[in-house]
């Protein structure tokens, strides 16, 4: 298995520049075997099978840097181009520009020549000895494989280190399972009526952002003025990014230890985002990130993500009958079934009837949204609460949401 570590990094004024020539230098490469690429394939209808020491005796300078940074380039551009020619979708290669594309560079580990010296120290190659910050070891069965060090645009730098560990647990018997249903607002609502209870930092920060750009945008281009508002703004971006993470990261961990099984649905976030103009929302809670996380979290204790197909239709059925319904629009927020006469909260319907799939899938029995939710509180709702259901909770509601039956049934 692998796994990521990230640290603050802090290099000296020597450091800085070389890497400020490194970012360069891979930048340059793969714009020009990009280029190249392009060309030949004009000219001749076949790609281009191109290496960076091809460029170095035009390009000397090259010559100057971590040679593993730009063989890393070619891979990456290898990559771009194999899932271009896979995918037309996932879009051309593109070339990347100084004041666009990020700084970074990837570099490998060879016999030791990535390794932590001290508490404050991590050895590069070329680099040397890099200050840094380790706020978090890494364990001693993980094996460093790589290493991407990036500048960001608030000006800070960081290492990532991609580790390979041995799975040593054992895969526990899955008894107690959960699905979760995709939620625009909340992340996810689960099949025990939690909600993943979404901060919507992004969209606190967002006022505060547009205000900050607004200056940006009136300051004159290059100017110091407007070089210290452009560090402001990227520094409240990675502000919202860091918060997110933090809370994906508790919001996963919470999960992987309540459960041994978590069911999601394979979702499409690029496609979502464009066919259904959520845009923002879908991109901004971090979805995909979250999922990544749960899957490492549960493998490390043995335990299971299950995905199922997205064309699962996990809205349309009733979670207690198994009836289906033609058509539930988004507008709809309560489940009411004709057939058998339960009335659900719609993802509270939908994410039992993913945890149901994914029960199947793993060989275990089925649960009813009945059975479970009634059993667990054993609370019978009125038909006017009922239609309260179909409404906007207040805000700081976090009471589960609870199965009901029409009355006189
Ligand atoms: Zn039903």
């Amino acid at each position: 298995m692998n796994k990521a570590y990230k640290y603050s990094v802090y290099p000296s004024k020597e450091q800085q520049v070389l890497l400020g020539k490194t970012f360069g230098c891979t930048r340059f490469i793969w714009n020009k075997m990009l280029g190249d690429k392009i060309n030949f394939y004009g000219e001749f209808k076949k790609t281009l099978k191109n290496t960076p020491a091809r460029y170095k005796t035009e390009f000397p300078w090259l010559k100057e840097v971590d040679s593993l940074a730009l063989a890393n380039v070619q891979l990456q551009l290898g990559t771009a181009y194999s899932n271009f020619f896979r995918d037309p979708k996932i879009g051309f290669p593109k070339f990347k520009s100084k004041r666009f594309s990020k700084n970074s560079y990837t570099t490998n580990n060879q016999n030791g020549s990535i390794r932590v010296l001290d508490s404050s120290r991590i050895k590069i190659p070329i680099l040397g000895s890099l200050r840094i910050k380790l706020h978090r070891q890494i364990p001693d069965n993980h094996q460093i494989k790589s290493a991407t060090i990036s500048l960001e645009s608030t000006g800070k730098y960081y290492i990532a280190i991609l580790t390979e560990y041995e799975n040593n647990t054992t895969p526990i018997v899955l008894a107690n399972v959960v699905g979760l249903d995709f939620s625009m607002k909340e992340l996810y609502v689960d099949s025990d009526g939690n909600e993943g209870n979404y901060p919507r930092f992004y969209r606190n920060a967002q006022k505060k952002l547009a205000k900050e750009q607004r200056i940006l945008s009136k300051r004159n281009k290059g100017s110091g003025r407007s070089l210290k508002q452009k560090r402001r703004v990227a520094k409240l971006h990675a502000h919202v990014a860091n918060q997110r993470k933090d809370y994906l990261h508790k919001q996963s961990t919470v999960i992987t230890k309540q459960y041994d099984a978590v069911v999601i649905e394979s979702l499409n976030m690029r496609s979502m985002s464009q066919t259904m103009n959520f845009g923002k929302s879908v991109m901004d809670n971090g979805w995909g990130m979250f999922v990544n996380m749960l899957d490492y979290k549960l493998k490390e204790q043995g335990k299971a993500l299950v995905t199922i197909d997205k064309w699962f239709p996990s809205t349309k059925l009733c979670s207690n009958c198994g009836c289906k319904k033609s058509e539930i629009t988004l507008k709809e927020r309560v489940y009411i079934c004709e057939h058998c006469g339960i009335i659900l909260d719609r993802d509270l319907n939908a994410a039992t009837n993913i945890k149901n799939v994914g029960r199947a899938m793993l060989g275990l029995d089925i649960e009813t949204s009945t059975t479970k939710v009634l059993t667990k509180k054993n609370r019978r709702i009125d038909g006017d609460s009922a239609r309260m259901l179909g409404r906007k909770r207040p805000s700081n509601a976090k009471l589960p949401l609870q199965a009901v039956r029409l009355s006189g049934e």
